[in-house]
């Protein structure tokens, strides 16, 4: 058993209208234990403002948002910059999701920028790193993870790389209803924690929290818990409904 405090997030992605949010809220945050473990909401820019206002004075319930720009302001159309984010008390940003890296077309530089800007005004990224069925078919698994552990963490420091939460999501297990096996999770975990070792120190590496995403529900969470390289979860589908996600945070 570790000592790294888990996390469980969800992702409601291009989901929930302000009214749907707080709905969810509503009957989620009565029944949401929180005892021993961190719960992270990312809903969509337009329910940022609400959801941190209806968690603001939860200890460990925090809102993050699914993505930002790196420049503080600018001619940048449709983009929001980390500064609005501070503004609206959102200390916690995803990063590099793979819907963001695949469907548009963010680069590895996009995203190194995006994460020193996140250390540089004290957000919390959560990184997304995985590997597409074809690379991993290939055998180019960790090829792929290193190059994006690589590119992101290029202009980290230790004390910014301390912050940082990992989220290893093989593309081929999100929203297809596979999940990785405990055996593959465990070895991508791993692969992730020794080249933090070896990029930073043993310290960074041990409490380095990493999560897994992929088609993680209430029929899986326990057993995925289970495992000693899982610090928690990033949640996708399952997350939409409050009594389904109320399930996992409240795994075993
Ligand atoms: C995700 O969006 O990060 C994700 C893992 O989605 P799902 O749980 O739906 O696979």
């Amino acid at each position: 058993m570790s000592n790294r405090t888990p996390i469980i997030a969800a992702n409601w992605k291009m989901h929930k209208t302000v009214g749907e949010a707080r709905a969810f809220l509503d009957s989620f945050l009565p029944g949401c234990d929180t005892s021993g473990k961190e719960v992270v909401i990312a809903p969509p820019f337009t329910a940022l403002a609400e959801t941190e206002a209806m968690l603001r004075g939860l200890d460990r319930v925090h809102v993050a948002a699914q993505n930002m720009h790196h420049e503080e302001k600018g001619a940048f159309t449709g983009e929001i910059s980390p500064l609005m984010l501070l503004d609206i008390g959102v200390n916690w940003v995803i990063i590099g999701h793979s819907e963001r890296r695949h469907i548009f077309g963010e680069s590895h530089g996009f995203i190194s920028r995006k994460m020193a800007a996140a250390v540089r005004h004290g957000l919390t990224p959560i990184l997304c790193v995985g590997e597409t069925l074809e690379e991993r078919e290939a055998g180019h698994t960790f090829d792929v993870l290193r190059e994006q552990l690589a590119t992101a963490f290029e202009p980290i420091g230790e004390e910014g790389a301390a912050t940082v939460v990992i989220a290893y999501e093989p593309v081929w297990a999100i929203g297809t209803g596979k999940t990785a096996s405990a055996g593959q999770a465990n070895e991508a975990h791993r692969f992730i924690r020794e080249w933090l070792s070896n990029r930073f120190n043993n310290t960074i590496a041990d409490t380095k929290r990493i999560l897994y995403g992929g088609s993680v529900k209430p029929a899986n969470i326990s057993k995925l818990m289970a495992e000693s390289e899982i610090d928690g979860v990033l949640v996708g589908g399952a997350s939409l409904d409050a009594a389904s996600f109320l399930e996992i945070v409240n795994y075993g």
